[in-house]
């Protein structure tokens, strides 16, 4: 293997199960939980090559009943972690625990309370997310908030009523990211009812950001910026990544990282897409003052 050192971002997918049924699902399924000291075993051996920033997720990460000890471990490795959950099980006290940790902390949020149960969320989940921005605000000054909302037909005429709602000065997360929707895994299931094409995200993006732009770090990412931006760890071990394919999306295996880790990392860099995988690096390090939140 090269001694270049590993600074790209990856994806530790911790488990599959999930608590909520989204119609876009890019996440695989049926593959149970990755073993924690498995995870912690991997986590040490991505850091000794040059791993600094993870993303830990699931499926419902809070579903995994030591992702606290598994989060921690990467923290102890001096890897910023980013905690991607729906946020529909991420109480006060969960709060408490990983806030210390955290980097970032990345919650789902596809529309108002309607539209957002209409994409495949619990009832409960728009006030749960809503509740945990507020509830983490009060607990840690430092966990910086994303709120990820995929854009899809069945939200693109309603974002605009999420914006006003992320624009009141009790939520405001450091960065909204609008995603237009990549036809993968369930998506691709989907599609033909749930895409949209790339100028219509980008006319309905630029339209909330025109006018909530002062208010909101709105970030927009269309679909061809997933193209091999990140490398995916699945629960089993196998790693994938999103490529374009004759025009499609498709995922390619990059083997297994418990067979054989840097044989894994010498094909993701062959995939790696240099300015995708750059830019998705260097989104963490958006600084935010207090200015924008208040
Ligand atoms: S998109 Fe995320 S929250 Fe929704 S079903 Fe898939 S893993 Fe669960």
């Amino acid at each position: 293997m090269s001694a270049e050192r590993f600074r790209d971002v990856v994806n530790l997918y911790l488990l599959t199960e999930c608590d909520m049924g989204c119609a876009f699902c890019y996440a695989s399924k049926n593959l149970g939980k990755m073993a924690s000291e498995r995870a912690i075993s991997l986590i040490t051996s991505l850091a000794r090559l040059g791993a600094d920033r993870l993303n830990i997720t699931g499926g419902e990460v809070m579903m995994y009943s030591e992702a606290l000890r598994v989060v921690q471990h990467a923290h102890d490795c001096g890897i910023q972690v980013c905690l991607f959950t729906s946020g529909s099980l991420y109480t006060l006290d969960k709060i408490k625990s990983f806030s210390p940790l955290l980097s970032w902390l990345a919650l789902s949020l596809d529309g108002d309370s309607s539209v957002n149960v209409k994409v495949g969320r619990s009832p409960r989940h728009f006030d749960s997310v809503l509740r945990a921005i507020q509830q983490t605000r009060e607990v840690s000054s430092s966990v910086r908030i994303r709120v990820a909302t995929v854009v899809t037909r069945l939200n693109v005429h309603h974002l605009d009523d999420l914006a006003r709602i992320l624009a009141d000065a009790r939520y405001r997360p450091d960065s909204w990211r609008l995603k237009q929707m990549v036809p993968t895994r369930r998506a691709q299931v989907n599609s033909s009812e749930l895409s949209l094409g790339a100028e219509e995200f980008q006319k309905a993006a630029l339209a909330v950001k025109s006018k909530y732009g002062d208010l909101l770090h709105i970030d927009m990412k269309p679909a061809a910026e997933k193209i091999a931006d990140t490398m995916c760890i699945h629960p089993d071990g196998d790693a994938t990544v999103t490529v374009m394919d004759d025009g499609e999306f498709k995922i390619h295996s990059l083997g297994n990282v418990f067979a054989d880790l840097c044989a894994v990392l010498e094909k993701w860099r062959k995939f790696r897409d240099l300015y995708n995988a750059t830019a998705y690096r260097e989104q963490w390090d958006l600084i935010v003052g207090t200015e924008s939140r208040r």
